[in-house]
């Protein structure tokens, strides 16, 4: 808050004569109080000194309010297209208005010596709803017609519109590296995540064709023929072998 405004509040006088004394408003009745002067509307301060009703005389130029223009239908409203814009992380919204109100404090100090009276409060030159705005139209706002057409009401355009392009174009360009950044680092992970995917994909792969292999070896194992009998056994077998086979059995 700066001072004007602190001094505003805490004021207990009239508040149209502070005001007036304030901007260096010298004209005859400006430093007096709203009851003494029997201004119609006092001030809240004077406010409760005040008696009477409060008398606002008919104005004679218009009798009759004019009526509100017709909304269009719905159906005439032509629907706007979605507008899929980037938007600002917390943190760079941060960094941006900290900026701002830099930029506000640096126009403040090359502006104030111009004003005749030196009261002005810090806001005049850079006020809260500029801020905010810029901050909601950030990352559209490329050139000075657009600067302008988002903050119409700022008086500084010719002096100081090139400088606050600069200090927007000059954040732009580090938030769209720190954009790319993020994007590369969330590229690299998902193909890390993709691999690592496909890498224990395979793994079971194998794992499950050694296992089916396996079984395929015990279902062999089950159904293998005996070797053939040699012929010389089968001699013995059927006992016209020599004494040598004695005893072996088959
Ligand atoms: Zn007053």
């Amino acid at each position: 808050m700066n001072n004007e405004k602190a001094l505003m509040l805490t004021t207990k006088e009239c508040l149209i004569a502070f005001f007036n004394k304030l901007y260096g408003n010298n004209t005859p009745g400006a430093l007096r109080d709203c009851i003494e002067l029997s201004r119609r509307l006092p001030c809240s301060n004077c406010l409760p000194r005040f008696i009477g009703p409060l008398y606002f005389p008919v104005s004679s130029t218009q009798t009759h309010l004019l009526p509100f223009p017709a909304a269009p239908s719905p159906s005439e409203a032509a629907p706007k297209p979605p507008v899929k814009t980037q938007k600002l992380t917390k943190k760079m919204r941060a960094t941006t208005e900290l900026e701002l109100c830099l930029f506000r404090d640096h126009v403040y100090e090359l502006e104030r010596n111009n004003d005749s009276h030196g009261f002005t409060p810090l806001a005049v030159y850079f006020n809260d709803p500029t801020i905010t705005s810029i901050l909601n139209h950030f990352i559209q706002i490329t050139s000075l017609e657009i600067l302008s057409d988002t903050i119409p009401w700022w008086k500084y355009h010719s002096q100081h519109g090139l400088s606050l392009l600069a200090l927007i174009s000059g954040l732009q360009r580090d938030f769209a590296a720190q954009f790319e950044a993020v994007r590369l680092d969330r590229n690299k992970k998902s193909r890390l995540h993709a691999k690592s995917k496909c890498t224990a994909a395979l793994d079971q792969a194998e794992d499950d064709d050694i296992k089916s292999k396996g079984d395929i070896s015990e279902v062999e194992d089950d159904v293998v023929e005996p070797p053939p009998i040699p012929p010389t056994l089968l001699r013995i077998r059927n006992g016209h072998g020599g004494k040598q086979w004695k005893g072996l059995k088959i």
